[in-house]
């Protein structure tokens, strides 16, 4: 029987393909979000991107007007208003002192932006996660304002390469000695951030930053090396941890994320969604939690899809796909980059290539740069758990000149 009354927490994407999903699978039951933004959900990507990179006009985009969620879809709204914690055994959500009850709950809370904690007091120190956050970083850009960005991440790389579309000069700060390890291992790491020098951006790797300067407004970041850095703009992008504080005691299992199994259940009535899930995948045979755009808007839908009729709950099946953008080029990840790739097209030293991830015989992971066709072939045969011969294979179809070399 379909629950009467569902409560989806979290006003972003996996939040809102949930409730999408639900009214398009036909469900006429009651449906509330409880969002801890004001604002109505919008799309995080361009906030780091065209939100910021010139003085000309450019908006926010938001997915879904009020009317078309409160009307269309028939959504009660309860947004700027944060859960404060959910009773598992009860089947309840508590906001601050209100209490909401839920048949069944979809929780897609993502991810919080860390911060440096002794230097978030200070005006100017940001870190990049809301429309709030990109507001601040778009004021200070238009004023002219001098540009430290602490960490070599995606976020910090597409807020250098914003800074110099803008013609100024931006100095990117990372503690490790190659940026992106985790995310595409150590070479394409190398790979990656030559794209900073090529294209006029200081980049600091293995120094870490000691303090950052001011009283009221930041003055300067001072690195560990004695450098100081003048700034009156430090963008801080070392990541996101996800929104779970408030289901510590729930009943849930947290573990970097809420721990679910292959069909994105947490437990009692609650399924979740989006950066602050971590499921089992089956495609890898491994938990995963990722935070990537597409895999928030595909695993919303599906965990309601699975909220909806539990007994016929399904896994999701997702091979992981992320784009960035840097200094006009981009670059585009699919399935698991962990290890050595091997170039397969093109050249790394130039802004044209695919490398390849293997797994023993298996092909697990791509990465293109500026190969915009390449990549959803290569997510295709990752899916169907293709060999790397495979993968060697599609290459050669897509290239005149296969080179196999890895750099
Ligand atoms: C600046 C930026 C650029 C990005 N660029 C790319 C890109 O180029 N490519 C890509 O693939 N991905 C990109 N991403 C990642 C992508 O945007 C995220 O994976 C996606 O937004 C995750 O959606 P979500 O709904 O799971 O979580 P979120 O978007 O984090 O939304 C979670 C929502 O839940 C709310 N919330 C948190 N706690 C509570 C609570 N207790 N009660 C109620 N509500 C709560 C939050 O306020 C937020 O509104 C980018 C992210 C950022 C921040």
């Amino acid at each position: 029987m379909a629950p009467e009354h569902i409560v989806v927490v979290g006003g972003s994407l996996a939040g809102l393909r949930a409730l999408e999903t639900a009214r398009r699978a036909g469900y006429a039951g009651r449906l509330t979000l409880i969002g801890a933004e004001t604002h109505l959900p919008y799309d995080r990507p361009p906030l780091s991107k065209e939100y910021i990179d010139s003085d000309q006009d450019s908006h926010i985009t938001h997915f879904t007007g009020v009317e078309e969620l409160a009307d269309g879809l028939g959504v009660s709204l309860m947004l700027g208003q944060p859960a404060t914690s959910l009773d598992l055994a009860n089947g309840i959500v508590h906001v601050g002192d209100r209490t909401v009850p839920y048949d069944a709950a979809l929780i897609a809370t993502g991810a919080i932006a860390r911060t440096i904690p002794a230097a978030a007091h200070l005006d100017g120190v940001v870190t990049l996660r809301t429309i709030d956050d990109a507001r601040i970083v778009r004021s200070a850009l238009d004023q002219g304002a001098r540009v430290v960005i602490v960490g070599a991440g995606f976020i910090g790389a597409e807020v250098a390469a914003a800074v110099r579309k803008r013609g100024r000069s931006v100095t990117v700060v990372e503690a490790l000695p190659i940026p992106l390890v985790r995310a595409v291992g150590e070479t394409a790491g190398r790979w990656l951030s030559a794209l900073h020098e090529r294209n006029g951006t200081e980049l600091i790797c293995g120094v870490a930053v000691e303090s950052i300067s001011g009283d009221h407004r930041v003055e300067g970041v001072r690195l560990a090396n004695g450098r100081h850095l003048p700034a009156d703009l430090v963008v801080v992008g070392i990541g996101a941890t996800p929104a779970t504080d408030w289901l510590t005691g729930s009943g849930l299992t947290l573990d970097n994320g809420i721990v679910c199994d292959a069909t994105m259940h947490a437990g009692g009535n609650v399924w979740a969604a989006g950066d602050v899930a971590r499921w089992y995948s089956q495609d890898f045979d491994t938990p995963l939690r990722i935070e990537h755009w597409t895999n928030a808007a595909e695993q919303g839908a599906h965990a309601m899809r699975n909220l909806l009729d539990p007994s016929n709950a399904t896994p999701y099946r997702h091979i992981p796909y992320f784009w960035s953008d840097w200094y006009g080029n981009r670059i585009q990840l699919a399935g698991r980059p962990i290890g050595e790739p091997t170039v397969v097209t093109g050249d790394t030293a130039t802004d044209v290539f695919t490398a390849l991830y293997r797994d023993g015989h298996r092909l697990i992971g791509a990465l293109t740069l500026n190969r915009r066709s390449d990549i959803m072939k290569y997510r295709a045969l990752i899916a169907r758990a293709a060999t790397w011969e495979d993968g060697l294979k599609l290459a050669q179809t897509r290239n005149n000149s296969l080179t196999t070399n890895s750099k």
